[in-house]
C-alpha cells in the first residue's frame, strides 16, 4: 500500500516534466532553424515565413499623422499616431473589448465592428468630419495572412481562439475596405500588417540596433528582416539580392501536426486536442498567455482527481476549462509574503477553495515551472533567428511586447538566462526590451514607408 504523496513529491514530478536543459534547448534551436529555412524556400510550409512587403528598415525620419487599428487576441485598439522624426512619436488611443461571440461571428460582421469603432474614434475622439482629408490607415491584423502586396492579405487560418466563418481563405484587406466604404468611414487602408512586423519596425525606428521582434500576448510570434537572396520562394519577384524584406515567421506553428521536437506533456496534449484547432500552433500552445493558466489548471485538476488536493471541498469552479487566467500565475509569482497571502486570495476569491501553506508553496512553484518553460522555449526561437542571421558576434536588441512579457514577473530575465544557457557568455549580447506600442506605431511607420515608396 503506497503512502500518500506529499506536495513536495508532486513537485518533483512536475519539475522533471517541465524543465528544459540547455542541451535540450540547443536541439530545439536547430530544429527551429531548419524549419525557418524550409519556410523561406517553399510555399505552404508548416511555419510559413511570410514576406511582409515591408522593404528594409525605416530611416527614423518618417513623419506625419496616421491611423492605426490593431485587432489583437483580446482587444481592439484604435490609435492616431503622429510621427515626429528622430525616432520620436505621439499616440492617442482608445481600446474596445472583443466578446467571445464577436470572435466567432461572421467574418464580415467582425470587420464591420472594427470599422464602426474606427469611425467613432475618428469622429468622436478626434473630432474629424467628412470635410477633412481622409487619414491613411495601417491595419494590424495579427493572424497569418499571405500577402502579394502591402494592402492585401489572405487569411491562411485563424489562431488564438478566433473562429469567425467566411474569412479564412479571403483577402482581409479587401473585406475591410468594403466595410470602410459601406459604413462611410473617413479612412484609407494603406497597409495590412502583422503585430510582429509592426513591433519590428517600431522598435528599429526608436533603436536601430533592434533586429528581431517577438510578441508574447494571447499568442506568440516573431518577425525579423531577411535579405531577398535568402528567400528562394520569392525569386520570381526579381528583387535585388541585398533588398531587405521583413518576414513574419508565424513561428507559433513550429512542430505542429507531427510533433517531433517539442517535449509536450499530457497537459499540452489535452489543450491541443480540446482546442478549436487540434494539431496546430504547437509551439504557441506551450508559450502564450492564452494557454499557460490552462496548463496550470489541468495539473491542479489532475491532483484533485487523484484525491490529493481539496478533498471534501467544492471544486467545480476550478474544473471549468480556461477558468484559470495566466494573470493568476503572474499574481502568484509576485507574492513575496511568508503565508502567500495573494495565493490564498486567488484560490478563495476566484475558486472558493481553502489552501494549506504546503499547497500554496506548491502552486507558486508550479507557476514558476510553467512560466519558465514558456520563457525558455521562446528563447529557443530567438536563438534560432540569431544564429541563422549571425547576430551573435555583434549582438542585437530584440523588441518584445505583449502582456506576458510586460507583466509576468521575471519573464525577460528567464529569456536572457536561457539565451546564455544556449550560447554561453556571448548570449548576453542578445538583449530583449519592451517595445513601446509596437503594433500601433509600427503600422503608422509602415504606412509612411509605403507612401514614400509610391
Ligand atoms: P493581445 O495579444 O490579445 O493583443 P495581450 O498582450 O494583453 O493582448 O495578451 C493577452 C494575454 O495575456 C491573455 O492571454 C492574458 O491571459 C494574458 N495576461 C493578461 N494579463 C497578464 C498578466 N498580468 N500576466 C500574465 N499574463 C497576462
Amino acid at each position: 500500500h503506497a503512502e500518500k504523496k506529499t506536495m513536495a513529491d508532486h513537485l518533483r514530478k512536475y519539475e522533471s516534466l517541465l524543465t528544459l536543459t540547455p542541451q535540450r534547448m540547443r536541439m530545439i534551436v536547430h530544429a527551429i532553424e531548419d524549419t525557418l529555412d524550409n519556410g523561406l524556400r517553399k510555399d505552404g510550409q508548416v511555419v510559413p515565413m511570410i514576406p511582409a512587403f515591408v522593404f528594409g528598415w525605416p530611416t527614423g525620419e518618417e513623419k506625419g499623422d496616421y491611423l492605426a487599428l490593431d485587432l489583437g487576441g483580446t482587444n481592439l485598439r484604435v490609435c492616431l499616431v503622429t510621427l515626429l522624426g528622430h525616432g520620436k512619436f505621439e499616440v492617442t488611443q482608445t481600446k474596445y473589448r472583443l466578446t467571445e461571440e464577436q470572435k466567432q461571428d461572421e467574418g464580415q460582421a467582425l470587420l464591420d465592428f472594427c470599422a464602426e469603432c474606427l469611425d467613432s474614434f475618428i469622429r468622436d475622439t478626434l473630432g474629424r468630419t467628412d470635410e477633412d482629408e481622409k487619414l491613411p490607415l495601417g491595419f494590424t491584423f495579427s493572424y497569418p495572412c499571405s500577402q502579394e502586396r502591402i494592402d492585401h492579405g489572405v487569411l491562411i487560418r485563424w489562431t488564438k481562439g478566433f473562429g469567425a466563418p467566411n474569412i479564412e481563405g479571403r483577402d482581409v484587406a479587401a473585406m475591410f475596405k468594403d466595410s470602410l466604404t459601406r459604413l462611410n468611414v473617413p479612412a484609407e487602408l494603406t497597409a495590412l500588417i502583422n503585430d510582429t512586423t509592426g513591433t519590428l519596425i517600431a522598435s528599429n525606428y526608436v533603436d536601430p540596433n533592434t533586429k528581431i521582434a517577438v510578441i508574447f500576448g494571447t499568442g506568440c510570434n516573431a518577425a525579423y528582416m531577411e535579405t531577398a537572396v535568402s528567400i528562394p520562394k520569392i525569386d520570381k519577384m526579381g528583387l535585388a539580392k541585398d533588398q531587405g524584406m521583413a518576414i513574419n515567421c508565424e513561428w507559433g506553428a513550429f512542430d505542429s501536426f507531427d510533433h517531433q521536437h517539442l517535449p509536450r506533456t499530457k497537459y499540452d496534449i489535452i489543450i491541443d486536442e480540446s482546442s478549436n484547432k487540434p494539431g496546430e500552433q504547437s509551439f504557441e500552445k506551450m508559450i502564450a498567455g492564452l494557454y499557460l493558466g490552462e496548463i496550470f489548471r489541468l495539473v491542479v485538476c489532475e491532483l484533485i482527481d487523484a484525491g490529493d488536493l481539496f478533498l471534501g471541498q467544492n471544486t467545480y469552479k476550478l474544473e471549468k476549462a480556461y477558468a484559470f487566467d495566466t494573470a493568476f500565475l503572474s499574481l502568484m509569482e509576485s507574492d513575496v509574503t511568508d503565508e502567500l497571502l495573494t495565493v490564498i486570495g486567488v484560490f478563495t476569491h476566484f475558486f472558493g477553495v481553502e489552501t494549506t501553506i504546503e499547497e500554496r508553496q506548491f502552486f507558486k512553484k508550479l507557476a514558476v515551472l510553467i512560466g519558465t518553460r514558456a520563457a525558455r522555449l521562446s528563447a529557443c526561437g530567438i536563438a534560432a533567428i540569431v544564429s541563422k542571421k549571425g547576430y551573435l558576434e555583434e549582438g542585437c536588441a530584440v523588441g518584445a511586447d505583449g502582456s506576458l512579457y510586460n507583466k509576468y514577473p521575471n519573464f525577460a530575465d528567464r529569456v536572457h538566462t536561457a539565451l546564455t544557457d544556449i550560447f554561453g557568455e556571448k548570449g548576453k549580447k542578445i538583449v530583449t526590451h519592451h517595445a513601446e506600442d509596437g503594433s500601433g506605431v509600427g503600422s503608422a511607420i509602415i504606412a509612411a514607408m509605403t507612401k514614400a515608396r509610391k
